[in-house]
Protein backbone atom coordinates (compact mmCIF):
# COMPACT_ATOMS: atom_id res chain seq x y z
CA UNK A 1 0.00 0.00 0.00
CA UNK A 2 1.37 3.63 -0.99
CA UNK A 3 1.67 6.29 1.87
CA UNK A 4 -1.44 7.96 0.61
CA UNK A 5 -3.27 4.82 0.98
CA UNK A 6 -2.28 3.88 4.48
CA UNK A 7 -2.70 7.53 5.09
CA UNK A 8 -6.57 7.69 4.94
CA UNK A 9 -6.80 4.88 7.52
CA UNK A 10 -5.77 7.13 10.49
CA UNK A 11 -5.43 10.86 9.34
CA UNK A 12 -7.60 13.41 9.99
CA UNK A 13 -6.67 16.55 7.56
CA UNK A 14 -6.70 20.34 8.09
CA UNK A 15 -9.72 22.18 6.19
CA UNK A 16 -10.57 18.81 4.53
CA UNK A 17 -14.24 17.05 3.69
CA UNK A 18 -12.61 13.80 3.53
CA UNK A 19 -15.19 12.18 1.73
CA UNK A 20 -15.32 14.44 -1.39
CA UNK A 21 -11.48 15.68 -1.74
CA UNK A 22 -8.41 13.85 -3.81
CA UNK A 23 -6.38 11.88 -1.32
CA UNK A 24 -3.25 13.46 0.36
CA UNK A 25 -0.17 13.58 -1.80
CA UNK A 26 3.07 11.65 0.29
CA UNK A 27 5.74 13.94 -0.16
CA UNK A 28 8.87 12.21 1.08
CA UNK A 29 11.67 14.59 0.29
CA UNK A 30 12.00 18.38 -0.19
CA UNK A 31 15.33 20.44 -0.96
CA UNK A 32 15.13 24.48 -1.82
CA UNK A 33 11.77 25.43 -3.44
CA UNK A 34 11.41 21.86 -4.58
CA UNK A 35 9.07 18.62 -3.10
CA UNK A 36 9.00 15.39 -4.05
CA UNK A 37 6.06 12.69 -3.80
CA UNK A 38 6.37 8.86 -3.14
CA UNK A 39 5.81 8.05 -7.07
CA UNK A 40 9.11 10.50 -7.79
CA UNK A 41 7.30 13.20 -9.05
CA UNK A 42 8.63 16.95 -8.52
CA UNK A 43 5.96 20.15 -7.72
CA UNK A 44 7.73 23.33 -6.88
CA UNK A 45 6.02 24.66 -3.40
CA UNK A 46 4.85 28.15 -4.69
CA UNK A 47 3.37 29.19 -1.42
CA UNK A 48 5.93 27.87 1.00
CA UNK A 49 4.15 25.72 2.44
CA UNK A 50 1.41 27.79 4.00
CA UNK A 51 3.86 30.89 4.56
CA UNK A 52 6.44 29.05 7.06
CA UNK A 53 9.17 28.27 4.69
CA UNK A 54 11.18 30.79 3.19
CA UNK A 55 14.27 29.68 3.32
CA UNK A 56 13.96 26.49 1.16
CA UNK A 57 13.30 22.73 2.39
CA UNK A 58 15.85 20.82 4.37
CA UNK A 59 18.02 24.13 4.66
CA UNK A 60 21.08 22.82 6.08
CA UNK A 61 22.17 26.19 7.94
CA UNK A 62 18.51 25.78 9.87
CA UNK A 63 19.70 21.85 10.67
CA UNK A 64 22.84 22.48 11.91
CA UNK A 65 21.24 25.38 14.61
CA UNK A 66 19.28 22.54 15.39
CA UNK A 67 21.15 19.88 15.71
CA UNK A 68 23.55 21.76 17.67
CA UNK A 69 21.08 23.06 20.20
CA UNK A 70 19.33 19.65 20.49
CA UNK A 71 22.62 18.30 21.42
CA UNK A 72 23.12 21.12 23.97
CA UNK A 73 19.66 21.59 25.06
CA UNK A 74 16.61 20.49 24.32
CA UNK A 75 14.16 21.57 25.88
CA UNK A 76 13.33 23.01 29.56
CA UNK A 77 10.73 24.48 30.84
CA UNK A 78 10.22 27.92 31.16
CA UNK A 79 8.31 28.83 33.85
CA UNK A 80 10.76 29.82 36.46
CA UNK A 81 13.51 29.22 34.01
CA UNK A 82 15.40 30.50 30.89
CA UNK A 83 17.93 29.70 28.41
CA UNK A 84 20.04 31.38 25.56
CA UNK A 85 18.78 30.78 22.73
CA UNK A 86 15.17 32.54 24.56
CA UNK A 87 17.50 35.17 25.53
CA UNK A 88 19.16 35.95 22.49
CA UNK A 89 16.30 35.50 20.31
CA UNK A 90 14.18 38.36 22.27
CA UNK A 91 17.25 40.77 22.14
CA UNK A 92 17.58 39.88 18.35
CA UNK A 93 13.88 40.54 17.52
CA UNK A 94 13.79 43.56 19.80
CA UNK A 95 16.67 45.19 17.22
CA UNK A 96 14.08 44.37 13.98
CA UNK A 97 10.78 45.20 15.38
CA UNK A 98 8.74 48.46 15.95
CA UNK A 99 10.44 50.22 18.53
CA UNK A 100 7.78 50.79 20.82
CA UNK A 101 8.15 46.98 21.66
CA UNK A 102 9.58 45.61 25.04
CA UNK A 103 8.08 42.69 26.13
CA UNK A 104 7.83 39.21 24.49
CA UNK A 105 5.48 36.06 25.12
CA UNK A 106 6.16 32.94 23.65
CA UNK A 107 4.20 30.18 22.57
CA UNK A 108 3.35 27.49 19.57
CA UNK A 109 1.46 28.86 16.78
CA UNK A 110 -0.08 31.97 14.85
CA UNK A 111 -3.76 30.96 16.64
CA UNK A 112 -2.24 30.98 20.01
CA UNK A 113 0.03 34.17 19.29
CA UNK A 114 -3.19 35.59 18.52
CA UNK A 115 -4.97 33.97 21.57
CA UNK A 116 -2.43 35.62 23.82
CA UNK A 117 -2.77 38.85 22.56
CA UNK A 118 -6.43 39.37 22.77
CA UNK A 119 -6.43 37.69 26.66
CA UNK A 120 -4.01 40.07 27.41
CA UNK A 121 -6.37 43.32 25.77
CA UNK A 122 -9.44 41.75 27.92
CA UNK A 123 -7.17 41.58 31.33
CA UNK A 124 -5.30 44.95 30.58
CA UNK A 125 -8.44 46.83 30.51
CA UNK A 126 -9.53 44.36 33.84
CA UNK A 127 -6.51 44.88 35.88
CA UNK A 128 -7.61 48.76 36.05
CA UNK A 129 -11.20 47.91 36.82
CA UNK A 130 -12.10 49.17 33.52
CA UNK A 131 -13.31 45.86 32.00
CA UNK A 132 -14.37 46.07 28.39
CA UNK A 133 -15.36 42.86 26.73
CA UNK A 134 -15.35 43.55 22.67
CA UNK A 135 -12.97 43.22 20.11
CA UNK A 136 -12.96 44.94 16.63
CA UNK A 137 -11.46 43.74 13.66
CA UNK A 138 -11.72 43.65 9.62
CA UNK A 139 -14.50 41.60 7.59
CA UNK A 140 -13.14 38.60 6.10
CA UNK A 141 -9.91 38.33 8.42
CA UNK A 142 -8.14 35.40 9.52
CA UNK A 143 -6.46 35.65 13.01
CA UNK A 144 -6.63 31.28 13.49
CA UNK A 145 -9.02 28.49 14.66
CA UNK A 146 -9.07 28.52 18.45
CA UNK A 147 -12.01 30.49 20.39
CA UNK A 148 -10.86 34.03 20.56
CA UNK A 149 -8.92 33.69 17.10
CA UNK A 150 -11.71 32.06 15.58
CA UNK A 151 -14.01 34.93 16.73
CA UNK A 152 -12.07 37.69 15.79
CA UNK A 153 -12.01 36.19 12.05
CA UNK A 154 -14.52 36.69 9.63
CA UNK A 155 -14.38 33.89 7.02
CA UNK A 156 -18.05 32.55 8.15
CA UNK A 157 -17.79 29.10 7.63
CA UNK A 158 -14.79 28.36 9.27
CA UNK A 159 -16.22 29.34 12.23
CA UNK A 160 -20.49 28.91 11.62
CA UNK A 161 -20.88 26.44 13.50
CA UNK A 162 -19.34 27.94 16.61
CA UNK A 163 -21.55 30.87 16.65
CA UNK A 164 -23.24 30.62 20.25
CA UNK A 165 -19.61 30.01 22.07
CA UNK A 166 -17.87 33.35 21.01
CA UNK A 167 -16.42 36.40 22.14
CA UNK A 168 -18.21 39.70 20.68
CA UNK A 169 -16.71 40.97 17.81
CA UNK A 170 -17.65 43.40 15.30
CA UNK A 171 -16.56 43.02 12.05
CA UNK A 172 -15.85 46.45 9.79
CA UNK A 173 -14.94 46.62 6.36
CA UNK A 174 -11.55 46.96 4.93
CA UNK A 175 -10.96 50.02 3.26
CA UNK A 176 -10.29 49.10 -0.34
CA UNK A 177 -11.72 49.09 -3.63
CA UNK A 178 -12.50 52.94 -2.76
CA UNK A 179 -14.79 52.34 -0.06
CA UNK A 180 -12.27 54.01 2.08
CA UNK A 181 -14.23 57.18 3.26
CA UNK A 182 -17.01 55.07 4.17
CA UNK A 183 -15.33 52.39 5.65
CA UNK A 184 -13.43 54.49 7.80
CA UNK A 185 -17.19 56.48 9.02
CA UNK A 186 -17.94 53.10 10.11
CA UNK A 187 -14.87 52.14 12.41
CA UNK A 188 -14.66 55.94 13.50
CA UNK A 189 -18.08 55.13 14.94
CA UNK A 190 -17.14 51.98 16.54
CA UNK A 191 -14.45 53.38 18.27
CA UNK A 192 -16.32 56.04 19.81
CA UNK A 193 -18.21 53.81 21.36
CA UNK A 194 -16.01 53.10 23.69
CA UNK A 195 -16.88 49.41 24.07
CA UNK A 196 -13.88 47.32 22.84
CA UNK A 197 -10.84 46.09 24.04
CA UNK A 198 -8.72 46.02 21.08
CA UNK A 199 -8.83 46.14 17.30
CA UNK A 200 -7.14 43.48 15.75
CA UNK A 201 -5.87 43.50 11.92
CA UNK A 202 -3.79 41.83 9.34
CA UNK A 203 -1.32 44.49 8.28
CA UNK A 204 -1.66 45.42 4.61
CA UNK A 205 -2.63 42.36 3.62
CA UNK A 206 -5.59 39.71 4.59
CA UNK A 207 -3.83 36.61 3.46
CA UNK A 208 -6.16 33.57 3.89
CA UNK A 209 -9.11 35.94 2.62
CA UNK A 210 -6.97 35.52 -0.93
CA UNK A 211 -4.26 38.61 -0.46
CA UNK A 212 -6.65 41.10 -0.32
CA UNK A 213 -4.68 44.08 0.38
CA UNK A 214 -5.13 47.80 1.43
CA UNK A 215 -2.83 51.52 2.13
CA UNK A 216 -0.25 52.00 4.83
CA UNK A 217 -1.54 55.33 4.86
CA UNK A 218 -5.00 54.12 5.09
CA UNK A 219 -4.21 51.72 8.11
CA UNK A 220 -2.03 54.67 9.70
CA UNK A 221 -5.66 57.02 10.34
CA UNK A 222 -7.03 54.44 11.62
CA UNK A 223 -4.35 53.29 14.15
CA UNK A 224 -4.06 56.94 15.25
CA UNK A 225 -7.88 56.95 15.87
CA UNK A 226 -7.63 53.95 18.05
CA UNK A 227 -4.77 55.82 19.93
CA UNK A 228 -6.50 58.64 20.35
CA UNK A 229 -9.15 56.25 22.20
CA UNK A 230 -6.95 54.60 24.09
CA UNK A 231 -8.48 51.66 22.30
CA UNK A 232 -5.15 48.53 22.25
CA UNK A 233 -4.12 47.78 18.66
CA UNK A 234 -3.01 44.12 17.67
CA UNK A 235 -1.13 44.00 14.41
CA UNK A 236 -1.38 40.50 13.45
CA UNK A 237 1.75 39.48 11.49
CA UNK A 238 1.76 35.63 11.62
CA UNK A 239 1.51 35.51 7.94
CA UNK A 240 3.42 38.77 6.79
CA UNK A 241 5.97 38.72 9.16
CA UNK A 242 9.64 38.14 8.18
CA UNK A 243 9.91 39.76 5.13
CA UNK A 244 7.12 38.52 2.90
CA UNK A 245 5.48 42.49 2.25
CA UNK A 246 9.53 43.60 1.05
CA UNK A 247 10.10 44.97 4.46
CA UNK A 248 10.72 42.70 7.75
CA UNK A 249 7.39 43.55 9.05
CA UNK A 250 4.28 44.81 7.41
CA UNK A 251 4.49 47.47 9.86
CA UNK A 252 7.47 48.77 8.59
CA UNK A 253 5.79 50.58 6.30
CA UNK A 254 3.48 52.51 8.61
CA UNK A 255 4.22 55.61 10.85
CA UNK A 256 2.16 54.90 13.40
CA UNK A 257 3.54 51.80 15.86
CA UNK A 258 0.54 48.78 17.22
CA UNK A 259 0.62 47.55 20.45
CA UNK A 260 1.20 44.50 19.96
CA UNK A 261 2.57 41.99 17.26
CA UNK A 262 1.28 38.56 16.66
CA UNK A 263 4.32 36.52 14.82
CA UNK A 264 4.79 32.95 13.74
CA UNK A 265 5.03 30.81 10.38
CA UNK A 266 8.29 31.87 8.79
CA UNK A 267 9.90 32.58 12.82
CA UNK A 268 11.62 29.34 12.45
CA UNK A 269 12.15 28.64 8.76
CA UNK A 270 9.46 26.54 8.45
CA UNK A 271 11.50 23.98 10.99
CA UNK A 272 10.10 24.27 14.45
CA UNK A 273 6.35 25.26 15.65
CA UNK A 274 7.05 28.55 17.15
CA UNK A 275 4.94 31.66 18.36
CA UNK A 276 5.41 35.13 19.88
CA UNK A 277 3.09 37.81 20.87
CA UNK A 278 5.13 41.10 21.64
CA UNK A 279 3.57 43.93 23.88
CA UNK A 280 4.80 47.53 24.49
CA UNK A 281 5.86 48.18 28.23
CA UNK A 282 2.69 49.65 28.73
CA UNK A 283 0.68 46.86 28.41
CA UNK A 284 3.47 44.98 30.54
CA UNK A 285 3.30 47.42 33.35
CA UNK A 286 -0.54 47.03 33.90
CA UNK A 287 0.26 43.45 34.53
CA UNK A 288 2.72 44.44 37.07
CA UNK A 289 1.98 44.53 40.51
CA UNK A 290 2.63 43.22 44.24
CA UNK A 291 -0.82 41.67 43.34
CA UNK A 292 -0.49 38.07 42.09
CA UNK A 293 -3.54 38.15 40.53
CA UNK A 294 -3.34 40.83 38.06
CA UNK A 295 -0.06 38.52 36.23
CA UNK A 296 -0.92 36.61 32.96
CA UNK A 297 -1.67 33.06 33.79
CA UNK A 298 -1.10 32.06 30.48
CA UNK A 299 1.28 29.42 29.15
CA UNK A 300 2.51 26.33 26.85
CA UNK A 301 4.35 23.53 27.79
CA UNK A 302 6.64 23.73 24.89
CA UNK A 303 6.91 27.77 25.76
CA UNK A 304 10.08 29.19 24.07
CA UNK A 305 11.35 25.72 23.31
CA UNK A 306 15.55 26.01 22.94
CA UNK A 307 15.11 24.37 19.44
CA UNK A 308 12.65 25.96 18.59
CA UNK A 309 14.64 29.35 20.30
CA UNK A 310 18.12 28.17 18.08
CA UNK A 311 16.17 27.36 14.83
CA UNK A 312 14.52 30.99 15.14
CA UNK A 313 17.84 33.15 15.69
CA UNK A 314 19.20 31.06 12.67
CA UNK A 315 16.52 31.94 10.91
CA UNK A 316 17.10 35.60 11.39
CA UNK A 317 20.68 35.27 10.51
CA UNK A 318 19.31 34.12 7.17
CA UNK A 319 16.71 36.45 6.91
CA UNK A 320 19.27 39.33 7.26
CA UNK A 321 21.76 38.35 5.10
CA UNK A 322 22.12 40.45 1.82
CA UNK A 323 21.99 37.44 -0.27
CA UNK A 324 18.15 37.02 1.44
CA UNK A 325 17.30 40.78 0.87
CA UNK A 326 18.53 40.69 -2.72
CA UNK A 327 15.86 37.41 -3.44
CA UNK A 328 13.50 38.96 -1.89
CA UNK A 329 13.54 42.30 -4.08
CA UNK A 330 14.18 39.92 -7.04
CA UNK A 331 11.16 38.43 -6.22
CA UNK A 332 9.09 41.25 -6.44
CA UNK A 333 10.68 42.53 -9.60
CA UNK A 334 9.66 39.43 -11.30
CA UNK A 335 6.06 39.42 -10.20
CA UNK A 336 5.61 43.26 -11.15
CA UNK A 337 6.94 42.18 -14.69
CA UNK A 338 4.37 39.14 -14.65
CA UNK A 339 1.92 41.68 -13.28
CA UNK A 340 2.09 43.79 -16.38
CA UNK A 341 2.05 40.93 -18.53
CA UNK A 342 -0.73 39.54 -17.94
CA UNK A 343 -2.34 43.16 -16.84
CA UNK A 344 -4.70 43.27 -20.40
CA UNK A 345 -5.72 39.23 -20.10
CA UNK A 346 -9.58 39.06 -20.47
CA UNK A 347 -10.04 36.45 -17.75
CA UNK A 348 -8.25 38.59 -15.30
CA UNK A 349 -10.03 40.60 -13.31
CA UNK A 350 -7.20 42.18 -11.11
CA UNK A 351 -3.54 41.58 -9.60
CA UNK A 352 -2.04 42.39 -6.27
CA UNK A 353 1.32 42.76 -5.50
CA UNK A 354 3.65 43.43 -2.52
CA UNK A 355 6.66 42.13 -2.08
CA UNK A 356 6.88 38.71 -2.58
CA UNK A 357 3.42 38.49 -2.42
CA UNK A 358 1.52 37.70 -5.97
CA UNK A 359 -2.09 37.47 -6.10
CA UNK A 360 -4.87 37.22 -9.41
CA UNK A 361 -8.08 37.52 -8.99
CA UNK A 362 -9.70 35.57 -12.20
CA UNK A 363 -12.75 37.40 -13.62
CA UNK A 364 -15.42 34.90 -13.19
CA UNK A 365 -19.49 34.18 -14.58
CA UNK A 366 -20.85 33.33 -11.47
CA UNK A 367 -19.57 33.48 -7.47
CA UNK A 368 -16.56 31.37 -6.66
CA UNK A 369 -16.88 29.97 -3.13
CA UNK A 370 -13.69 29.92 -1.01
CA UNK A 371 -13.45 26.49 -1.79
CA UNK A 372 -15.91 25.92 -5.04
CA UNK A 373 -15.11 24.56 -8.39
CA UNK A 374 -12.96 26.73 -10.39
CA UNK A 375 -10.96 26.81 -7.09
CA UNK A 376 -11.00 22.89 -6.92
CA UNK A 377 -10.23 22.82 -10.82
CA UNK A 378 -7.17 25.04 -10.63
CA UNK A 379 -5.52 23.68 -7.48
CA UNK A 380 -5.71 19.58 -9.30
CA UNK A 381 -4.70 21.39 -12.81
CA UNK A 382 -1.68 23.17 -10.65
CA UNK A 383 -0.86 19.93 -9.01
CA UNK A 384 -0.95 17.87 -12.15
CA UNK A 385 1.64 20.08 -13.63
CA UNK A 386 4.32 20.16 -10.74
CA UNK A 387 3.41 23.23 -8.88
CA UNK A 388 1.96 23.11 -5.12
CA UNK A 389 -0.59 26.64 -5.33
CA UNK A 390 -3.72 26.46 -2.94
CA UNK A 391 -6.09 29.13 -4.58
CA UNK A 392 -8.85 30.97 -3.05
CA UNK A 393 -12.03 31.30 -4.18
CA UNK A 394 -11.52 32.61 -8.20
CA UNK A 395 -7.51 33.75 -6.48
CA UNK A 396 -4.99 32.26 -7.39
CA UNK A 397 -1.60 33.41 -5.34
CA UNK A 398 1.66 33.05 -5.01
CA UNK A 399 4.31 33.14 -2.08
CA UNK A 400 7.17 31.41 -2.69
CA UNK A 401 10.38 30.44 -0.60
CA UNK A 402 12.79 33.29 -0.84
CA UNK A 403 15.27 30.81 -2.45
CA UNK A 404 13.20 30.40 -5.50
CA UNK A 405 15.26 30.63 -8.73
CA UNK A 406 14.42 32.72 -11.95
CA UNK A 407 14.06 29.62 -13.72
CA UNK A 408 11.41 28.02 -11.08
CA UNK A 409 9.27 31.48 -11.15
CA UNK A 410 8.79 31.38 -14.80
CA UNK A 411 7.75 27.71 -14.54
CA UNK A 412 5.33 29.13 -11.88
CA UNK A 413 3.84 31.99 -14.04
CA UNK A 414 3.80 29.76 -17.19
CA UNK A 415 1.59 27.20 -15.41
CA UNK A 416 -0.69 29.98 -14.18
CA UNK A 417 -0.58 31.02 -17.58
CA UNK A 418 -1.68 27.99 -18.99
CA UNK A 419 -4.32 27.46 -16.07
CA UNK A 420 -6.26 31.18 -17.27
CA UNK A 421 -6.69 28.98 -20.92
CA UNK A 422 -7.22 25.85 -19.94
CA UNK A 423 -9.26 25.53 -16.79
CA UNK A 424 -12.88 26.57 -16.61
CA UNK A 425 -15.16 27.12 -13.89
C1 LIG B 1 -2.01 31.31 9.63
C2 LIG B 1 -2.48 32.50 10.35
C3 LIG B 1 -2.88 32.43 11.69
C4 LIG B 1 -2.97 31.13 12.44
O1 LIG B 1 -1.75 30.52 12.58
P1 LIG B 1 -1.68 28.95 12.92
O2 LIG B 1 -0.24 28.68 13.13
O3 LIG B 1 -2.24 28.25 11.72
O4 LIG B 1 -2.50 28.72 14.13
C5 LIG B 1 -3.24 33.61 12.32
N1 LIG B 1 -3.21 34.78 11.67
C6 LIG B 1 -2.82 34.89 10.39
C7 LIG B 1 -2.79 36.22 9.74
C8 LIG B 1 -2.45 33.75 9.68
O5 LIG B 1 -2.10 33.84 8.40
Amino acid sequence: MSLSQRDQEHNWHPYTQHKTSLPAVAIVKGEGALLWDEDGKEYIDAIASWWVNPFGHSNRYLADAIYKQLTTLEHVLFGGFTHEPAVVLSEKLMRILPSNQAKLFYSDNGSTAVEVAIKVALQFHYNQGLPKTKILAFENAFHGDTFAAMAASGISFFTEAFQGSLLEVVRVPLPTNGNETEAYALFEKQVQTGEFAAFIFEPLVQGAAGMLMYEATVLDRYLSLCKQHQLLTIADEVMTGFGKTGRNFACDYLTQQPDMLCLSKALTGGTIPMAITSFTQEIFEAFYSEDTNKALFHGHTFTANPTGCAAAIASLELLESAAMQEQIQAIHAQHLLFQTKLSTHPRVKTIRVLGVIFALEIQTKSDQAYYGQLRNNLYAYFLENGVVLRPVGSTIYILPPYIITPEQLQKIYQVIENALVEVQE
